[in-house]
């Protein structure tokens, strides 16, 4: 059969598969990719690029520029790990107890590093500038906002930004385009509820915050059920509930923490302030009161059609419609790609990791990056610089 990857990205496709299995076997958690990120940053310069270090505390951008167009493409791979402990058994499992790869970053790293190999070759031809993206903590702490804090888009101006995530439960190296809301929001929000505590026998002499707690949580249901559009997507999870020691004590306090998604800014912003009316509104009919404090703000991931359209097409062109994810569905998971997308058109894709044994999810103590796909990520990302810059 033909192979859809370049003879040139096949020639150094066990030596990236084997950086892969590097950063597997030392992984490093959000704000730690030391190591990671030097690897990353010692190959680039060894191929060419002019690295830049230090954008958001671990990230750095390598630039290669090639011809005289003015045009610049920007491709983000993120490089952290999950504090899991390894259940794989693999030659290159984790050598850290309790950090694992176990969402493939270290694919995606490897992926973007070959696609670099490559580009960087007399193989490859291209008009302008690339800056490839290798972005700290997307688990958590919002890497790609601390990247954009310190200046990544006027520093590296980019006319469009893109990013791959591997996805179990597709066929391996399959790759998935949906143009507009793909992932959503994620906002933490923490309610305190103060009442006025005292003995369990007398609570008439209380303002008992634990009966406004379960109050609050019965009255957030109806925020999807009965103010959301049926047609729109939300989500209103209550995720921790606290309050209260002893049987025969009422308490002082109560705190619930939420978790809430949407796939829009209106939705989203519905979604808070609804809350925050429940929240006032519950606690203060029962004589209690109520603070709220947002936490973790992740925008929603919205793919700008154009990008997305362009991006799907070079897929099809190369691998044609039988290389594409078909039927995607937008996912109420988030991704802090969102806050790039937010300054920067672009689109944010999948590439299957595999629907038999790669299909172990993500985040799961068994999950392994698929590295048959590695190549055909790579590849794709050649194809799309050579697109893009023509
Ligand atoms: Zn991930």
């Amino acid at each position: 059969m033909h192979d859809v990857v370049m003879p040139g990205m096949r020639a150094i496709e066990d030596e990236m598969i084997a950086v892969r299995r590097t950063i597997h076997a030392h992984p490093e958690l959000s704000f730690e990719e030391v190591a990671t990120s030097g690897l990353v940053a010692e190959r680039l310069e060894r191929w060419g690029y002019q690295v830049t270090r230090g954008l958001g505390v671990t990230g750095l951008v390598g630039t290669l520029k090639k011809g005289s167009g003015s045009t610049a493409i920007g491709i983000r791979a993120d490089m952290d790990a999950l504090p899991i402990h390894e259940d794989t058994g693999l030659p290159y499992a984790s050598s850290l107890p309790g950090k694992m790869h176990a969402c493939g970053h270290d694919g995606h790293t490897a992926m973007l590093l070959a696609a670099a190999h490559y580009l960087a070759s007399d193989s490859c031809q291209f008009d302008g500038t690339v800056h490839l993206i290798f972005q700290p903590a997307e688990e958590g702490g919002g890497g790609a906002f601390r990247m954009l804090q310190d200046g990544l888009f006027e520093r590296f101006p980019c006319d469009a930004v893109f990013a791959m995530h591997n996805m179990p439960g597709y066929p391996t190296g399959k790759l998935g385009f949906l143009p507009g809301p793909f992932m959503a929001s994620a906002d933490g929000v923490k309610i305190t509820i103060t009442g006025y505590g005292g003995h369990g026998a007398m609570p008439h002499k209380t303002v008992d915050p634990v009966v406004v707690a379960a109050s609050l949580v019965m009255a957030l249901q109806t925020i999807v059920a009965r103010n959301v559009p049926p047609l729109e997507t939300a989500v209103v999870t209550v995720g921790a509930i606290h309050s209260g020691e002893a049987s025969n004590v009422i308490p002082d306090s109560a705190e619930l923490q939420l978790c809430i998604r949407a796939m829009t800014h209106e939705v989203r912003s519905l979604l808070l302030e609804r809350i925050e009316a429940l929240a006032h509104g519950q606690a203060s009919s029962y004589g209690a009161r109520a603070e709220i404090e947002l936490f973790d703000p992740y925008p929603p991931l919205i793919n700008s059609e154009q990008e997305t359209a362009f991006a799907r097409q070079v897929a099809v062109d190369w691998l044609g419609e039988g290389g594409l994810i078909q039927n995607l569905v937008p996912v109420t998971g988030s991704e802090d790609f969102a806050f790039m997308l937010e300054q920067r058109p672009g689109c944010y894709l999948l590439i299957g990791n595999g629907d038999g044994e790669g299909g172990c999810m993500v985040h799961n103590p068994g999950f392994d990056f698929n590295d048959d796909s590695l190549a055909i990520g790579a590849s794709y990302w050649v194809k799309l610089v050579e697109a893009f810059l023509r």
